[in-house]
């Protein structure tokens, strides 16, 4: 692996622990959804290389689409109060949906987009979390399904995830150094 990037604090998960969880997920996935045809929704942007992977380990037929939302609220954390800015393509009524975050944190954001697609009637609607934050006293408001890994409470980057659109391109997971944002 390349030498660890200059903001990055420390590596929270290895490209070699990313893929194993990876795999684990694909295969968990890949026998619940066997004939089912799943619908896997990516939220853009940062749950896109997490899908582009995990779609790679799901080893039974499938479908992707993408959404991208945006949160009002004061920039650094989110208010539930959500805009879809780019919507399904694909009809969702009576089709087994699967939602690929990148990282849960109050939940907020996912549980809006949860309650808009449930409104047109799935057949079924859960999450796949590649990470959860453990924030000591607080509960998300949603319960993904799948789950990756729970991490610390620190800013994370890297594999889809950014801070400005920067650092999405890490192969790794890091805590960004708290001088770089603050
Ligand atoms: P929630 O609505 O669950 O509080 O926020 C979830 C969204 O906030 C994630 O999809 C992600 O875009 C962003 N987010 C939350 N925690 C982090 C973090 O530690 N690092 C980065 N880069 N984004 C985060
Ligand atoms: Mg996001």
């Amino acid at each position: 692996m390349e030498g660890l990037h200059p903001d990055v604090e420390s590596i929270v998960l290895s490209e070699d622990d990313i893929s194993q969880i990876v795999q684990r997920m694909g295969a968990e996935i890949g026998a619940d959804y066997e004939g089912r045809n799943p619908l896997i929704v990516a939220v853009l942007r940062g749950a896109v290389v997490f899908t582009a992977d995990l779609m790679r380990a799901i080893h039974c037929q499938l479908g992707v689409d993408f959404m991208a939302v945006s949160s009002y609220g004061d920039g650094t954390k989110s208010s539930g109060v959500v805009r879809i800015v780019k919507d399904l393509d694909t009809r969702i009524e009576g089709r087994d949906v699967l939602i690929v975050e990148d990282i849960l944190d109050s939940g907020l954001t996912l549980s809006y987009l949860m309650k808009n697609l449930e409104s047109r009637k799935p057949r079924s609607l859960e999450v796949a979390a590649f990470l959860v934050k453990d924030i000591p006293g607080k509960t998300p408001a949603v319960h993904p399904r799948y789950v990756g890994a729970h991490v610390p409470d620190a800013f994370i980057v890297g594999y889809g995830l950014d801070f400005a659109e920067r650092y999405r391109n890490l192969p790794y997971i890091g805590v960004l150094k708290p001088e770089v944002y603050s």
